[in-house]
Parts: structure tokens; sequence; C-alpha cells
């Protein structure tokens, strides 16, 4: 029955108020839905739903046995289900104007003082389309939003496997996403389900394989339904799959490890220069599906333990014998992770990997180096943009090289008007350095040239300033500081109020 005309409901107290119900109805079972969502329906006065233009709802199916002959029922039929139209407005218009008519046709119900249930498969406000309803209506008339159980806890249920415990992330993807953004977000997450399959299987899949998670991953058809299915997605026949249907990458715990081909490589990554944030999704990736880590204990610590993952912590000193570790460990079959802060191709791991990996004894040997984030694009980050426009990037350590070099490089950048980045600037057993390096740049640069002193940036303990190059006092400096010295160009502006702003301009004046 669907009766525009209807009258009025009324109680003994006069007309009844409006009441917008959005009822979560579950997966499909009609057995999973709630005692409230039943609740609901029968209170209701209009039952709502949604339906492509075949006019067939798997809400109003689920809910069938609640809807009683004196219901008003109000069909909500998408104008189209392709992304293509001639609406002027294009896809996003056509739909828009079809939630604008649709609520206001929900609008008279409830102006007329009728209670509407506008039914939801799974749950209302978890990629459903009762919240176009609900963001058009809830404000103006009372309204309850029924939970309900979603396909994510459905098709768990029905893997029988565990989908995330203790510390694993979960993540939710729909399919509709770009490749390489999927791949990207699978590869840096412990568990996930992917939504929306249907015509995006064939991308999903890919997805899957690109990010080394196709091996672990499952496929959950019409969870609850009539027609179920279950089937890895592996061995799934991508013409056969509806919307209806998810992708799960269950908890790695219980997952046992990712998948292991049997040939070994090495990754070599960087960590940034502190804390997850500036940790590239890649390389979280990386570290999470290597069997073995291998670094710096500093670095190994900022990465969280993982179940059945090896670690191989060292000082920081025995580089090329950490590399050789490294391509042992991965001739034997296993995935090594060589773990730096910052960037591992800035002063770090990814030239002794590399340089070992030359080697003939390690041709046969697949060795990747991932970027990051470096140091020096932290700090001048920090302090705006002083590395903005031509620099050199130094390390002060005379460790690996003969300070001439070092002072020789420094003379011949300040005359360039290079602006710099030094890293490894002074330590407890380096002192000097910094003292002798500002000498050497006073020779070509004004002692008002901005110096951004940086230490731990990005840390518990950061901090970031701007001195005088004459005022730059080496024991200001640590192991944790890099240094940026601005070139003849670089600006310095002092606020009330906000911290100081350096920057590079990217043009010179006669350009
Ligand atoms: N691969 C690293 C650099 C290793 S050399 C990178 O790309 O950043 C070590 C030097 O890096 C330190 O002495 C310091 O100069 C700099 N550094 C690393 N992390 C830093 C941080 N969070 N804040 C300031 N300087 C840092």
């Amino acid at each position: 029955m669907n009766d525009q005309n209807a009258p009025a409901p009324h109680t003994q107290d006069g007309p009844r108020r409006p009441l917008l119900y959005g009822v979560g109805l579950g997966p499909g079972d009609p057995s999973l839905m709630t005692l409230r969502a039943v609740e609901a329906i029968a209170a209701a006065d209009v039952v709502a739903f949604h339906s492509a233009r075949h006019g067939r709802s798997i809400a109003r199916s689920i809910a069938a046995r609640h809807i009683r002959p004196d219901h008003i029922e109000e069909p909500l039929v998408y104008p189209l289900t392709t992304e293509t139209t001639d609406h002027p407005g294009g896809y996003r218009g056509a739909m828009e104007e079809f939630y604008e008519a649709a609520a206001a046709r929900l609008a008279a119900h409830l102006d007329a003082g009728r209670t509407v249930a506008v039914l939801a498969e799974g749950d209302p406000l978890f990629y459903g389309s009762y919240m176009h309803m609900h963001k058009r209506l809830a404000d103006r008339y009372p309204t309850e939003v029924i939970p309900g159980v979603t396909s994510v806890s459905a098709a768990a249920a029905r893997l029988g496997t565990p989908l995330a415990e203790a510390d694993e992330v979960l993540t939710i993807l729909p399919g509709t996403l770009p490749e390489e953004e999927l791949a990207a977000r699978l590869a840096s997450t412990d568990a996930a389900v992917v939504m929306k399959l249907g015509r995006t299987f064939p991308k999903v899949r890919a997805a899957l394989a690109d990010s080394g998670r196709l091996a672990e991953a499952h496929y959950v058809e019409r969870a609850t339904m009539p027609g179920e299915r279950t089937d890895r997605i592996a061995d799934v026949d991508e013409t056969t799959v509806p919307y209806f249907s998810v992708a799960v990458v269950p908890s790695p715990t219980n997952a046992g490890t990712r998948e292991n081909t049997g040939v070994g490589e090495v990754v070599v990554v960087g960590t940034g220069p502190a804390g997850p944030r500036w940790l590239t999704p890649e390389t979280r990736g990386a570290l999470a599906a290597a069997d073995d880590l291998v670094g710096y204990t500093t670095y190994l610590d900022r990465v969280p333990e993982r179940p059945g993952q090896r670690r191989h912590g060292s000082d920081n000193k025995v580089e090329s014998e950490r590399a050789t570790f490294a391509l042992d460990l991965a001739r034997r079959g296993r995935r090594v992770a060589v773990v730096s802060g910052g960037d591992p191709g800035v002063f770090a791991m990814a030239t002794a990997v590399v340089e070992a990996a030359a080697e003939k004894e390690y041709a046969d040997i697949p060795v990747r180096v991932l970027p990051g984030v470096t140091a020096a694009h932290a700090a001048a980050a920090r302090a705006g943009a002083p590395l903005g426009h031509d620099y050199a990037t130094i390390s002060l350590s005379d460790r690996l090289k003969p300070w001439e070099v070092i002072a020789a490089r420094l003379r011949a950048a300040a005359a360039a008007d290079l602006a710099l980045a030094l890293y490894n600037p002074g330590s407890a057993s380096r002192t000097w350095q910094v003292g002798q390096a500002r000498e050497l740049l006073l020779e070509h640069r004004s002692p008002e040239t901005p110096v951004v002193l940086a230490r731990d940036v990005g840390g518990p303990t950061e901090s970031v300033r701007a001195v005088r190059l004459a005022d730059l006092d080496p024991s200001e400096v640590d192991m944790r500081t890099i240094l940026l010295v601005g070139s003849s160009q670089t600006q310095w502006v002092r606020r009330d109020g906000a911290p100081d702003l350096v920057w590079t301009p990217r043009r010179y004046p006669e350009a």
C-alpha cells in the first residue's frame, strides 16, 4: 500500500508527533535484526526503503515478515546504478536531486505526524543510503538511529577467523578506491576488509596481490543471505562477483605470517626522523612483511613488535657487517628489512647494503631501497622553507672522511651561495667541528645569515629556533641536531606570539 493521502494517525492525546527511524536490519538473515529494529517497524506508519530501478529491495526483503498491509510503503528508487547519466550535474548532480526528492517525500509524511522507518541493510550509518536522508531530516524531526550488525561482522563470523586482536589495526576500505591507494593501505595495515566488490573485484584482487596479501585474503559473498558463499580471493571467478560481497584479510596473529614465496630479499628502509607520523605507508608495509629486522637498536626500537618476527639489533658502528649479515639471511629465503632513521640513503644503511650487494657473491639477492623522510626536510618544514632553493647536504662527521675534505666542501658550497643542511654536526666526542664550520662559512656569508638549529625534530624534546651565523654556539649542538644554514637570499622574520619564519626565495633578485 502506498497512500500519500492517508489521514494523520491520532492518539487519545491529539495528533501524534513525527518520528524518523533509521533502522539497521543486519547483513541479511532476518533473525539477525535487533529487537529494537522490529519494534521500530511495528511502531511505524510508513516503511521506506531504497531500491534500484528493477524495484527489488534487499532491505525490504530482510524486513518483509514485519511489514503489514496497513504500512504505507515508500520505495525510494535510485534513478541510476551505473555512473553514466545525461543529468547536467553528472552522476553527483543526479544523485543529489534524487536524495532531495526522497527526503522531501519522507518530510511530507513526517509533517503529517507520521512515524517513518527507513530500512537500511547492515548498519544505517556505515556506507548506507539512509545517511543521505538522515543528513537532510535529522535536524528537523525527532530521529532515532538503530544500529545493525554490519557485513564486516557477518563476514568474519562466517569465516570463523578472528578479525583483529590486541594491538592489531583493522582497516575498512571501499573497493572503489584507486588500485594504488588500496595496495598502499593493504600493505600498511594488519587486518582489512574491502567492501563494495562487484565490478571493482579485479582491481581489488590486483591490489591484494601487489601488497603481498592475496594468499591470506578470503572472500565472502552474501554473508547470512540466501546464496551465501565463501572462498579464497585467489580462487574466485571475477565475472560472478556481486556487489554484496567483501574481501577479508584477517588478523595476522591468527593467519600466520604473510605470504613468503621462499625467495628472500633485503629491503632497506628509513623510519623517518622520529615517530610513526613520518613513516611512509610503503615502509610500514615492508616492516610488517619482514621476517627479520636488522639495524641500530635505537631505530629498531621505533618499530612495533610482531609475533614471529626476529630482531637483530646492533650498535651504530659496524655497517658493512650488518649489510652482509642481512644479505646472508636473504640468501636463506628470509625477507629482511634493514632499518635506518630518516631516509636510508642519507648518511645511512642503503649505501652499505648496496655496496655489499654489488659484490659477485650476492649478485642474485634482490635488494630494494625505499625512500623516507630525511631530517633536513623535517627540520626545514618546521622553520618555514629554508631549503626552498638550491642547497647542499654535508655531514660534519670526520669519522669516515678527513676534515680537509669537509672544509673544502663547506668553502665551495659557501662560495656558490648554496644553503646548507649540516648532518652529524657534533657529538660528545666531536665538539670543535661546528665552530670550525662557522668560521669557514663566515669567510663568504654575512654574520646575520640565519641558521636553523633543529634538535630532536618530531620527538618529545623537539626544539627548533633560528640564530645568527655569528652567534652559532657549538655547545648547543649534539647528535640529535641538524643545522640549516641560509644562503645570501634567505629571509628571517620574527613574529609576535608565533614562531619565527625562515625561507629562501625561489628566485634571485636579478632573475
Ligand atoms: N638517515 C638520516 C640521517 C642519519 S645521520 C636522515 O635521513 O635523516 C644522523 C644525523 O641526522 C643526526 O646527527 C642529525 O644531524 C640528523 N637527525 C636525524 N634525526 C633527527 C631529528 N629528529 N632531529 C634533528 N636532527 C636529526
